[in-house]
């Protein structure tokens, strides 16, 4: 009835096998083909464990139907290796149920057949029993139908594995998990050679379950398990790839080994980004500095602003490659400078004149109270001119109010034509202004007046005139040197030796006593 025998050994160890691998792939379910490969074990238990059964038993009825129930697992091992070659690569996110349909009719023509076969010998046309030394197998002739199995057991299989291995090698750093990935199904693809040969010398026992096994089992523990973008392409592509920020994967010397489709897009394609070394792209920050995790840099490639985020794929290994992330903020520095231009703007218009583009009397008063603050402190010297347009209420009256407006921008370029930098001039309302004069003394003064007087006096002014227009000013000067008064009796000594020089005919230049 039963046998012990050693061909017992690998199917029931590949049966093991296949079963811890499909219960330590529990946790793994969430991964890209993680379902697919507990899937892919499932099968390979069923058709390993079947195959040990059928060893164990003697009679050729209960090997017969061993053989049967071994069928799940044959007709279905293709279908979950082609779900798995897919889900793995991402060639498709999510398998439709159509689509698993198709794939699954012939298998499960395959399985209802070999169920069946005492009815119509598709599957096998004919057995016998066979064996060595003492042990008791079956050598089979197989039908017409195991052939179109075989075929499309194949097909599916290599089409799998082509689609797989092209996904794999878009990136150099792959390769490794692309020979696991081609090695799994060769080794179950030359042990069903080796079985279906008819030189094969052990008839009764087919290797291909413990190849397939073997395949994958390697193909689990030294790929499935490393790192993510390393050896999940998978994950790559779902996460990284939908990114809409450029992703670089760059290797522990600089060079670029992964690019994600944004950065692709970004920079020039695949052929531009292969062999590239990330410091010929981003030149402006050392590539120490990209390597290190803690820090977070900002560049400008082709006129467009990011920040890199740097993260070590692998914090333990000090050779880890590091994920560049680049999040683009060109649009944020633009409005920031923006915001910047229009802050500055608003602080310029805060303390000009909006006629004559001159300070306004805020700012000077600012500046006269900071001003008068050095002279205390370091005892140095100051002085401020106040003048004032002479009869101008006339030039309204004759020529309108825009020639006016037009005399007193002429008359702000007039102040120009004769203020040193540090002076600073400013319209103090309606037709009145005042400089101030740092580091300057009273003879200075006095000197700058008369020439601001002449200045006003010969500007050549833009307003139509039969005879020349006559503009002239009467100027109050005021010096302040340490140890004097408060800023607002500055401006009031000013103002009375203006009123002075209006006082006595205008067109002229008074000073009132020094306040030192
Ligand atoms: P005085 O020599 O005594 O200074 O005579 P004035 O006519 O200049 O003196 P007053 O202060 O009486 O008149 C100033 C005139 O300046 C009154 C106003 O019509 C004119 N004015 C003040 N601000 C402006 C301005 O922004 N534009 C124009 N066009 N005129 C202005
Ligand atoms: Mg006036
Ligand atoms: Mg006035």
């Amino acid at each position: 009835m039963f046998q012990l025998t050693i061909w017992s050994a690998p199917p029931i160890v590949a049966a093991a096998i296949a079963m811890a691998a499909f219960l330590r792939a529990r946790k793994r379910t969430n991964a890209p083909g993680g379902t697919a490969l507990r899937f892919l074990f499932l099968m390979l238990f069923f058709w390993s464990a079947a195959q040990g059964v059928a060893t164990l038993v003697t009679s050729p009825a209960a090997i017969m139907l061993a053989s049967q129930f071994a069928y799940v697992g044959i007709a279905l091992t293709p279908v979950a290796w082609f779900l798995f070659a897919l889900t793995y690569s991402q060639r498709v996110l999510k398998i439709s149920r159509h689509a698993l349909n198709t794939v699954s009719i012939i298998p499960m023509i395959t399985l209802t057949l070999a169920l069946t076969n005492p009815w119509h010998g598709l599957i096998w046309k004919h057995w016998e029993i066979t064996g060595t030394g003492g042990f008791i197998g079956f050598k089979t002739e197989h039908g017409f139908w195991f052939f179109v199995h075989a075929v499309y057991s194949y097909v599916l299989i290599l089409t799998a594995t082509a689609i797989l291995g092209f996904a794999l090698t878009q990136f150099k750093q792959h390769y490794q998990t692309l020979l696991a990935v081609i090695f799994a199904p060769l080794i179950a693809v030359v042990a069903n050679l080796l079985y279906l040969s008819p030189m094969n010398p052990y008839p009764w026992l087919d290797f291909t379950p413990m190849g397939f096994v073997l395949g994958v089992v390697i193909l689990d523990m030294g790929v499935m398990r490393e790192g993510l973008l390393n050896s999940i392409p998978v994950v790559r592509d779902a996460v990284v790839e939908q990114l809409k920020d450029p992703v670089l994967v760059i290797d522990h010397s600089g060079q670029i080994i992964d690019a994600n489709q944004s950065a692709l897009a970004a920079w020039g394609g695949r052929q531009s980004m292969r062999n590239t070394r990330v410091d010929q792209f981003i030149s402006s920050v050392p590539t120490t500095s990209l390597l290190s995790s803690r820090k977070n840099s900002e560049v400008t490639i082709n006129g467009r602003a990011y920040e890199i985020a740097s993260t070590e794929l692998d914090p333990t290994n000090a050779q880890s490659n590091v994920a560049l992330v680049f999040r683009d903020v060109s649009e944020r520095r633009a409005a920031e400078y923006a915001l910047k231009e229009a802050k500055e703007e608003l602080e310029r218009m805060a303390h000009t004149d909006a006629l004559t583009n001159m300070f306004n009397r805020r700012f000077f008063m600012q500046r006269l109270g900071e001003e008068y603050e050095r002279v205390r402190r370091h005892g140095s010297v100051l002085s401020v001119l106040i003048f004032d347009l002479d009869h101008f209420k006339q030039i309204n009256d004759n020529y309108g109010h825009d020639a006016g407006d037009a005399v007193l921008v002429g008359v702000s370029a007039a102040v120009n034509q004769v203020k040193r930098v540090t002076d600073i001039a400013c319209r103090l309302g309606g037709e009145e202004f005042a400089l101030l004069l740092p580091e300057t003394a009273r003879p200075g003064a006095i000197h700058l007046a008369q020439r601001l007087r002449r200045s006003i006096r010969d500007y050549p002014y833009q307003v139509y005139a039969e005879d020349k227009l006559k503009v002239t000013a009467s100027v109050g000067v005021a010096t302040v040197s340490a140890g004097a008064k408060p800023p607002e009796s500055l401006l009031k000594v000013a103002d009375r030796a203006l009123y002075k020089a209006k006082a006595s005919g205008r067109d002229r230049v008074c000073v009132e006593e020094d306040l030192s």
